[in-house]
């Protein structure tokens, strides 16, 4: 009040501006760490605020703390909530006087961890210095988990410095958050089974060596209600009539639907869906953009956060590809196809936003080219978001799954299009792997070398001049970034993928793009056979059931938290 009479508007509020701050933004980058300071502050606020709601809970009900372990299960949902370990570890040790050793187990019992991605650039890692001096109490806490964890490590693997080096929460100046997080865990589950295989191998090897037990998978699942019943009207009325209505809580049941693979009205029917919701996601785009499809084109869609990991690129390659075939055959018999691109890219992120002005620039020269424009649309839709997502998964024809193989932990855009009856395209990465086991190689396009592959090139030395130097191809597409599209030269992204700076081509797209290109090939000559599209459309549809998240989250509930449900279904 004193600054405010003073006139020091700004000042009087200063504080409580200030404590605004830290809960105001949800960062935007994905699978990359922001290492801002305010985030460390906001990750302890929410954690130490959700910790505490947790255990005033538990104490007005059972008026103790003794049991807070039998009764509370706290789900680390990547590194973000890692904090809950040692701030659970300061209420019941500085505010219950619980003593270290039984407080540890309790925190044991009680925390469990999902990892999300092996990326190095997206662990979270804070620097020891500033997490000391904003966050004392917690930064003591870690100092001596950590000692005691190094001391069970030191009896697991004596000598073995570097192990336990690796290991170590703490290191080269830097809090590992990741490493807390299973230091601190009783379970610990990656979201696909490659993905969970690749933590044991990889990041997590050396607890894997010491903790067996703790570790295992729990394959990433969706919500069929919003994403099936919801967003597919049309698609669900079309279930319900056919199979009955039981898939609706029960998603394994959409297996029944197998049984009308070769059943001609109800594939006819599946086909006349999925054109009406072309015609409506036309509609739609019209409406924001201005922009016309023809809807007997075949919907291609790739919609996912941009990274250089999903390979949006790779796309991009090779629908200029198929451009300049066009420009040399004008005449050649070609199924229409419209390419469409979901996406946002992290602030900051540079390479992200050139290959969305690319997908743009490639767009305009494609809609500027009056043969061209009767074949190919290239669709870059700006605001991408789970409503647009909505409009789109009931409409695509062809998901585009290509990330490089070990990179994407699970997906779950690929559920959702393969639950709507889109054909997937994918390498054998995160999901897909099962996928393709639940709907077999004649229901979807699998290309591109696998996990062991990826690793054994980037071992041996990935050289990306290997694939376009013999391949006229990829020569032809790499000059045409470099000459541009609408007016707008890409020599910055013909030089990433074959020069540099660092190693050439970081994802491998030139390596798997003949592999690619053939696969994608075959997709569109299929699509020209009705009958066949229409009955693997079905039987994608049919295989999905397995990738409802109420089996997730049941063998979340069952294996990892230890509750059950309140009544039988
Ligand atoms: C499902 C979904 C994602 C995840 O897509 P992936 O292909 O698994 O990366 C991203 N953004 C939105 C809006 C989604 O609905």
């Amino acid at each position: 009040m004193s600054l405010f009479t003073q006139g020091q508007y700004a000042r009087a509020v200063e504080e409580s501006t200030n404590a605004e701050t830290i809960s105001k933004v949800l960062y935007p980058s994905d699978n990359h760490l922001e290492g801002k300071l305010l985030r460390l502050s906001q990750q302890y606020f929410l954690v130490s605020a959700s910790c505490q709601s947790i255990i005033h809970d538990h104490m007005a009900v059972y008026g103790k703390i003794d049991n807070l372990a039998d009764k509370i299960a706290i789900h680390i949902n990547d590194t973000h909530p890692a904090l809950c370990i040692p701030e659970l570890m300061r209420i019941l040790i500085d505010d219950y006087f619980i003593s270290w050793e039984r407080a540890w187990d309790m925190v044991v019992k009680i925390c469990s961890y999902t990892n999300h991605t092996v990326m190095p650039e997206a662990l979270e890692k804070w620097n020891e210095d500033l997490f000391k001096l904003r966050l004392p109490r917690i930064y003591s806490i870690i100092k001596e988990i950590n000692e005691r964890f190094c001391k069970d490590a030191w009896n697991a693997f004596p000598g073995n410095w570097n192990r336990i080096s690796a290991m170590s929460i703490i290191g080269y100046g830097q809090v590992r958050m990741a490493n807390l997080c299973v230091i601190g865990s009783h379970y610990i589950n990656g979201v696909s089974k490659l993905h969970s295989d690749i933590l044991v191998k990889s990041i997590f090897k050396d607890f894997y060596a010491m903790y067996p037990e703790r570790f295992g998978n729990v394959t990433n699942g969706i919500a069929h209600r919003r994403w099936l019943c919801y967003s597919n009207p049309k698609l669900a009325g079309l279930l319900d009539e056919t199979i009955g209505t039981g898939y609706r809580h029960d998603p394994i049941q959409l297996n029944k639907f197998a049984e009308f693979a070769d059943n001609k009205e109800v594939l006819d029917r599946v086909r006349a869906i999925k054109h009406q919701n072309k015609i409506e996601f036309s509609n739609l785009l019209y409406r924001k953009t201005g922009k016309l499809i023809d809807t007997h084109s075949m919907y291609d869609v790739q919609i996912k956060r941009l990274h250089e990991y999903k390979r949006q690129l790779l796309n991009v390659l090779n629908i200029i590809g198929l451009y300049l075939d066009i420009k040399d055959n004008p005449n050649a018999d070609f199924q229409p196809i419209s390419f469409m691109f979901g996406a946002k890219a992290a602030p900051g992120y540079y390479h992200a936003k050139r290959i969305i002005n690319l997908i743009y620039c490639l767009g305009k020269e494609i809609e500027n080219d009056p043969i061209a424009k009767s074949k190919l649309a290239v669709a870059f839709l700006e605001d991408y978001n789970v409503s647009m997502a909505e409009a789109l998964v009931p409409a695509a024809e062809i998901s585009e799954q290509i990330s490089m193989a070990g990179k994407e932990a699970s997906g779950t855009g690929c559920m959702k299009l393969m639950m709507n009856g889109a054909m997937t395209i994918g390498t054998l990465d995160g999901a897909n792997v099962e996928m393709l086991a639940e709907v077999g190689k004649d229901n979807m396009y699998i290309f591109g070398l696998t996990s062991a592959e990826v690793d054994d090139l980037w071992q041996r030395g990935y050289n990306s001049a290997e694939f376009y130097t013999c391949n006229q191809k990829i020569q032809r597409i790499i000059n045409a970034l470099t000459v541009g599209f609408a007016g707008e030269s890409f020599a910055d992204i013909a030089n990433y993928l074959t020069k540099g700076p660092g190693i050439a081509d970081p994802f491998m797209c030139l390596a798997d793009f003949e592999s690619y290109r053939m696969t994608h090939d075959r997709a569109v000559r299929d699509y020209a056979n009705k009958e066949k599209w229409n009955r693997m459309s079905l039987m994608n549809i049919a295989g999905a059931g397995f990738f409802g998240a109420d089996r997730s989250i049941n063998e979340y509930a069952e294996n990892i938290w230890g509750i059950k449900r309140l009544t039988d279904k």
